[in-house]
């Protein structure tokens, strides 16, 4: 694990690395580039609940009464995955953090602008504690770093501590990371890779390509 800033992780395994190559290879199929993804997600979403609350409980094993540690039920998550890509995270941060409140950010790229466009807020107010809400944003790909941005800001409008925002990525880019951090220094950023940087059209080279597309088949 490499800490780039206080706040941006890149994770360093070879086990990442390893399935990073299928995800890069264009020869990958979407069945093996999803279940790479899948492994490479586990390492990611374990590193952004690292600082869930948890209680402790006392539980008996076949032995002995001992002390554990659990989630804390009053612990206030959101995922917010990024319509469509971050779909691709769901399954396994839920799965891990079954508690979580699930809000789905709908966004697409313009593709001469590379702004993004907003198609799907479902939620409009956070009615819980604000200040104790966390955020986990999940995209695998933060290339231009104008999506993540905004549904950074869409949180913190919401009341949400920025410092209580954390930003799943499977590849960064140079140029999205230096736009996240320098907007929003207090949200964590935790990532599988920092790439090369990105080409005209705003994607990340070496990169994989399109995410939705390898996620749900739907190359061209
Ligand atoms: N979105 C993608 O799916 N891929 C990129 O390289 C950049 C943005």
């Amino acid at each position: 694990m490499e800490t780039l800033t206080k706040n941006v992780t890149i994770l360093n395994h070879p086990v990442i690395s390893h399935n990073l190559a299928i995800i890069r290879n264009k020869l990958t199929d979407t069945a093996n580039f999803k279940q790479a993804l899948k492994k490479i997600s586990y390492a990611l979403i374990y590193e952004a609940a690292k600082n869930i609350k948890t209680k402790t409980i006392e539980v008996e094993t076949p032995l002995m009464k001992t002390n554990c540690e659990v989630f804390d039920d009053n612990s206030q998550l959101i995922l917010a995955p990024i319509l469509r890509a971050g779909l691709g995270f769901c399954e396994v941060a839920t799965e891990i953090l079954p508690f979580a409140n699930v809000h789905h950010i709908g966004m697409y790229r313009n593709e001469e602008t590379l702004e993004p466009v907003w198609y799907y807020d479902k939620i409009k107010k956070i009615l819980s504690d604000k200040s104790l809400v966390q955020v986990i944003i999940l995209d695998p790909m933060l290339a231009t770093g104008n999506s993540a941005n905004d549904a950074i800001k869409n949180f913190i409008n919401k009341g949400v501590k920025e410092e209580n925002i954390i930003f799943v990525s499977l590849i960064s880019s140079p140029e999205g990371l230096s736009k996240v951090t320098s907007k929003y220094p207090k949200v964590k950023i935790i990532t599988a890779s920092l790439d090369e940087g990105l080409n005209s059209k705003g994607y990340i080279l070496p990169g994989l390509g399109d995410a939705g597309d390898r996620i749900f088949n739907t190359i061209e």
